[in-house]
């Protein structure tokens, strides 16, 4: 396909074909693809075993060919939309080929697949690889990889029209390589920016570059635990934004980690008790990132006396007596009734969620130095343990959340598309997960409604109590169940991604998670002033960790929706980690989990390419050169009567349709031709089929 594409792109350098999926304007220059490609290093270049397709019949027949008889050649397809037929089995197949070949990346219509390969990859993310796709006319052309969809957000953030925000939205389950993906995302990104800048600014962006970069050691630093599923596993929600100028150069903001021996003693951090505390402490990463971090925050604008002070508030001196801090951390209030007040020990996750949003909070970029931004969202894959408490309740709601912002963009989008062209085509159901959210997050009774009512009520936590509740709020919900023979008070949801049992035991006091109000009284009174600054004024009383989460992922939701967004699906092909191993099964629940496949059929069953009237005739109206054609694109005279491009459209489409070999298998012509093509209100809807049957009659003119 992608030879018809090339010409399409080659002969007419403004047509503007969706492609359903990696949709973009085709705007390029004449012949640059062609150079580019003779220098192609092998990964920016085109599938070198993808067989080229010599016409439409031996590219239809070819499709079916390799699922019924030829198996070598299913990795050469590089989007799953193409294969034929389009099952699961027939994806996984193909998925599965591929990977045996060492290929990671592949297109499910307006979605990205990556395939963890659980060891390092030579030379798929180098410089020269990044390279390639930045300076492609087209890209999409290329191998599939990561590094289409960054510069397909970096191409759309400048805008044809308006520059418009970006989001490049990373999921999948927990050790699938999104936090992997994002760094490769920011590096692209780091990259791009420092190669498009002129040598004068060169010095300033390889600043910018690192500073992004380094975000990402800090908040894994800061953020990442080993887990079952996956040793360094992120435990929190990143969403990195990344400002460009009206130049498209890079501003950012990052973090914090490690520190010299002198400014240990400067801010009395002891050596070995430094971040004793958190996840994933390397000492010697900690120290090779400190001084990186350290000039990061030189470029953020973060004055040497500030960063000491942002350092003493990670470490355990706030500039109040230690005994005092001690006892706030390791003790916290809780109020039974209005009268009894408990003392009970913090968690040191506790304290680190705390600490984490508190330096998120001081750190902030200067809104007035960008104007658009590409975001980043490496977010907590689904989770399903033997144990679930409100963590994974939490994590699983986002992920919902995610689904049915993926599901309103693009399945919903298209099929609406579809309908206000006028076209009448039948809907493929999708899984619409808002009962499950309703379940979780409704209004005005749900989990989280009924939770918190509970924790408001302020009594001795009753799981036993909480579940009756549950169930006799909750159960004409179908996506809430119990199991009857477990003995734990649990409950059951029924996600988009599998069904997931909840204990209730410890869930109340999850919830309730506030920041010790004897902490915040302290930071109040503390001699350091950015602590003094920071905390004025805060209310003691509702400083809920959930509800502030609860709030960051709607308020996260918003930008989402604001932006155009981009998805990258990683799925984990076996749950050791081990490289190079391919568990069909475990792929399959993913695929399903994500929606892999809804999208699949989606775009396939579809018109991928849709041209508006103009455009189409512009190209294709020499086919048949009649008088209405060549009224309707007289480039020199007034704009083209809306009236005739329909009728000029019908003219060109009847010719090429008429002049198809038949296929015996369909039971009528006119089915087989509603199959291939469709006119809109205002453009014309193709499938490849179609596109490829334009295209050969135009080489036959
Ligand atoms: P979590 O939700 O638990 O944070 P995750 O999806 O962010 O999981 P990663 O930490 O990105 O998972 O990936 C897990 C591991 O898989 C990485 O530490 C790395 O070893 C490996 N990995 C992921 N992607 C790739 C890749 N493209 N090439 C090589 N190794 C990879
Ligand atoms: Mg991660």
């Amino acid at each position: 396909m992608a030879n018809v594409k090339q010409k399409l792109w080659e002969n007419n350098g403004t047509i503007s074909a969706t492609d359903g999926i990696r949709a973009s304007s085709l705007n390029f220059e004449k012949g640059q693809r062609t150079r580019h490609q003779q220098k192609g290093n092998g990964f920016g270049s085109k599938t070198k075993t993808e067989p080229r397709r010599q016409s439409l019949n031996d590219s239809l027949e070819g499709d079916v060919r390799a699922f019924l008889i030829d198996e070598e050649t299913l990795h050469t397809y590089d989007d799953l939309t193409k294969v034929n037929p389009v099952t699961p089995t027939t994806v996984l197949k193909c998925l599965q080929a591929r990977y045996r070949v060492k290929v990671f990346y592949t297109h499910a219509g307006c979605t990205l697949v990556a395939l963890n390969p659980f060891q390092p990859i030579p030379h798929l993310y180098s410089l020269d690889v990044m390279k390639e796709y930045h300076f492609a006319p087209q890209p999409q052309e290329f191998k599939p990889h990561i590094f289409i969809v960054a510069e397909e957000a970096y191409r759309n953030v400048q805008g044809q029209v308006e520059p418009t925000d970006q989001s490049l939205v990373v999921s999948g389950e927990s050790g699938a390589g999104k936090t992997w993906t994002s760094r490769c995302l920011m590096k692209y990104y780091a990259t791009v920016a420092a190669s498009s800048s002129s040598p004068k600014c060169q010095d300033t962006i390889e600043r910018i570059e690192k500073r992004v970069l380094d975000s990402n050691p800090i908040m894994e630093a800061f953020g990442n635990a080993c887990t079952l599923r996956n040793n360094n596993s992120s435990r929190f929600g990143k969403y990195i934004q990344l400002q460009l100028n009206r130049s498209q150069l890079l501003v950012g903001a990052s973090m914090m980690k490690g520190a010299t021996e002198e400014q240990r003693q400067e801010w009395r951090m002891p050596r070995d008790q430094l971040f004793a505390w958190l996840p994933n402490t390397d000492k010697t990463l900690e120290e090779d990132c400190f001084k990186e971090t350290t000039d990061a925050m030189k470029n953020l604008g973060i004055t040497k006396e500030k960063q000491g002070q942002i350092f003493q508030c990670t470490a355990d001196l706030l500039q109040i007596s230690e005994e005092q801090l001690l006892a706030c951390l390791r003790l916290r209030t809780l109020r039974a009734g209005k009268q009894s007040v408990l003392l009970k020990p913090c968690s040191m996750a506790e304290v680190f969620d705390w600490l984490v949003t508190f330096i998120n909070r001081s750190i902030c970029a200067d809104k007035s130095s960008w104007c658009n931004f590409i975001g980043i969202l490496d977010v907590y894959g689904f989770e399903c343990f033997t144990l679930n408490n409100l963590e994974q309740l939490c994590i699983n709601y986002a992920n919902e959340k995610l689904q049915q912002h993926f599901v309103a963009h693009y399945l919903k989008a298209q099929q609406e598309e579809y309908v206000s062209e006028g076209l009448k085509w039948s809907f493929i159901k999708y899984q619409d997960n808002q009962s499950c959210l309703d379940l979780i997050e409704g209004n005005p009774t749900s989990v989280f409604s009924l939770l918190n009512e509970e924790c408001r009520l302020n009594r001795a936590s009753d799981a036993r109590q909480f579940r009756t509740r549950l169930e006799k709020e909750l159960s004409n919900n179908a996506c809430m169940s119990w199991d009857k023979f477990s003995k734990q008070p649990h409950f059951t949801v029924s996600h988009y991604a599998g069904r997931v049992s909840y204990q209730i035991e410890g869930m109340m006091e999850k919830n309730k998670d506030p920041v010790p109000p004897e902490l915040i009284h302290m930071l109040q009174a503390s001699h350091d002033p950015l602590l003094q600054g920071l905390f004025a004024g805060q209310n003691t009383e509702e400083s809920s960790g959930r509800g502030h989460s609860k709030n960051s992922l709607d308020s996260l939701m918003k930008i989402l929706h604001s932006t155009t967004p981009h998805y990258t699906r990683c799925i984990k092909p076996n749950p050791e980690c081990r490289p190079l191993t391919f568990k069909k099964e475990e792929v399959i629940v993913q695929l399903e989990a994500c929606g892999i496949v809804e999208t699949i059929n989606i775009s396939a069953a579809g018109f991928p390419i849709r041209i508006p009237y103009l455009s189409f005739l512009q190209r294709y109206g020499m086919i048949t050169n009649s008088w209405i054609c060549k009224q309707s694109i007289n480039e020199n005279g007034p704009e083209p009567d809306k009236n005739i491009l329909g009728p000029a459209v019908a003219d060109v489409l009847n010719v090429v349709l008429r002049s198809r070999p038949l296929d015996p298998s369909k039971p009528s012509e006119t089915d087989s031709c509603s199959s291939l093509v469709h006119c809109g209100k205002t453009k014309v809807f193709l499938t490849h089929s179609m596109l490829e049957l334009l295209e050969g009659c135009r080489d036959r003119v």
